[in-house]
C-alpha cells in the first residue's frame, strides 16, 4: 500500500477514535504499528461504533444541566442568551470533534422555520446551517422558488454539532440536543414548519414513520399551547442525491402547500 493511499485511512483512524472518545489511543505510539493493518482496525472499530452498547450511544459527558429557561427578552435577546447556553454544552460526544457549533440562523421574528438534521462538513467549519452545496439548494427553494428572502426565515437542525462522517445522528445525541431546538421553536414562535428529512420530521411529529410516509401533508406540532402545522419533506441533501424531476416536483408541491398556507391566514 503507497503511503499517499494510507493517508485518509489514517485520518478516519484518527477522527473515529476522537469519536469514541478514546483521545489515548490518537497518541503515536499506540497507532496499529504496521500501517498495512489499519485497514482492518478501521473496519473492527467501525462496527464496535454501530453496537448500541458503544461509547457513542453510551451516557452524555456531563449528567446533568440545568435546562435553559426562556426568558421575558425580545425574541432576538432569548435566541442570543440560549445560543450562549448551547456553546457551553457537553451533554454528547459531538462535542469533543465538533469545529463549531451551529446553532441556527435567520430572523428571530420568521414565520416560517426550516429544520434540518445536523451540520455537515462546511457547517461545522463555518459554524451556519446550510452552507454547502445542500446549502445553495435551499436557499434557492427559498429565493426562486418562495420569492423570499432566506434571511426572513429560521434555520435550524436537530443536532447541533456535526456527527463525525455525516453519519446518522444517535438516539442519545438527539436526545441531548433537541430541548435546545424545542426552546429555539418556543422563541421563534413560527406560523409554519418546514421539516427537512426523516429525522427532522420524525422528532418534531413523534412518529417512527419514514419521510415518504409523512411528505405532502401538513401534520401538528403542539407546543407551548401553539399548534404549529408542520410540513414534512425531503432534505436538500437527499434531492442531490436523487436529483430527478419527480423527487424535485414533490418538494415543489411541498413547499407550495407551505405559500398557500401562509397567504390564506393574510386573507
Ligand atoms: S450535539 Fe447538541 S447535545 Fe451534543 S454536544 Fe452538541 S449541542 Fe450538546
Amino acid at each position: 500500500m503507497s503511503n499517499s493511499s494510507l493517508i485518509p485511512l489514517i485520518k478516519d483512524y484518527l477522527k473515529q477514535e476522537m469519536t469514541l472518545g478514546n483521545w489515548d489511543s490518537v497518541a503515536p505510539e499506540t497507532l496499529p504499528p504496521d500501517p498495512g493493518d489499519v485497514k482492518a482496525y478501521l473496519a473492527k472499530k467501525t462496527a464496535a461504533a454501530k453496537k448500541p452498547d458503544s461509547k457513542v450511544e453510551s451516557e452524555p459527558l456531563s449528567k446533568f444541566r440545568e435546562p435553559f429557561k426562556i426568558g421575558s427578552g425580545s425574541k432576538a435577546e432569548e435566541l442570543k442568551r440560549l445560543r450562549e447556553y448551547a456553546l457551553g454544552c457537553r451533554q454528547c460526544a459531538l462535542c469533543k470533534t465538533r469545529s463549531n457549533l451551529v446553532f441556527g440562523s435567520g430572523d428571530p421574528e420568521a414565520k416560517i422555520m426550516f429544520i434540518g438534521e445536523a451540520p455537515g462538513e462546511d457547517e461545522d467549519l463555518q459554524g451556519e446551517p446550510f452552507v454547502g452545496r445542500a446549502g445553495e439548494l435551499l436557499t434557492d427553494i427559498i429565493e426562486k422558488g418562495m420569492k423570499i428572502p432566506r434571511k426572513s426565515v429560521y434555520i435550524a437542525n436537530v443536532l447541533k454539532c456535526r456527527p463525525p462522517m455525516n453519519r446518522d445522528p444517535q438516539p442519545v445525541e438527539i436526545d441531548n440536543c433537541t430541548p435546545m431546538l424545542a426552546c429555539q421553536i418556543r422563541i421563534v414562535r413560527p406560523q409554519v414548519i418546514i421539516a427537512l428529512g426523516a429525522f427532522a420530521s420524525r422528532y418534531l411529529l413523534n412518529t417512527k414513520s419514514g419521510i415518504n410516509a409523512l411528505r405532502g401533508t401538513f401534520h401538528t406540532l403542539s407546543i407551548d399551547g401553539m399548534a404549529i402545522p408542520v410540513m414534512p419533506t425531503y432534505h436538500p441533501s437527499y434531492v442531490l442525491r436523487e436529483y430527478t424531476v419527480e423527487v424535485r416536483r414533490k418538494v415543489w408541491n411541498d413547499v407550495t402547500q407551505v405559500m398557500k398556507y401562509l397567504n390564506d391566514k393574510q386573507v
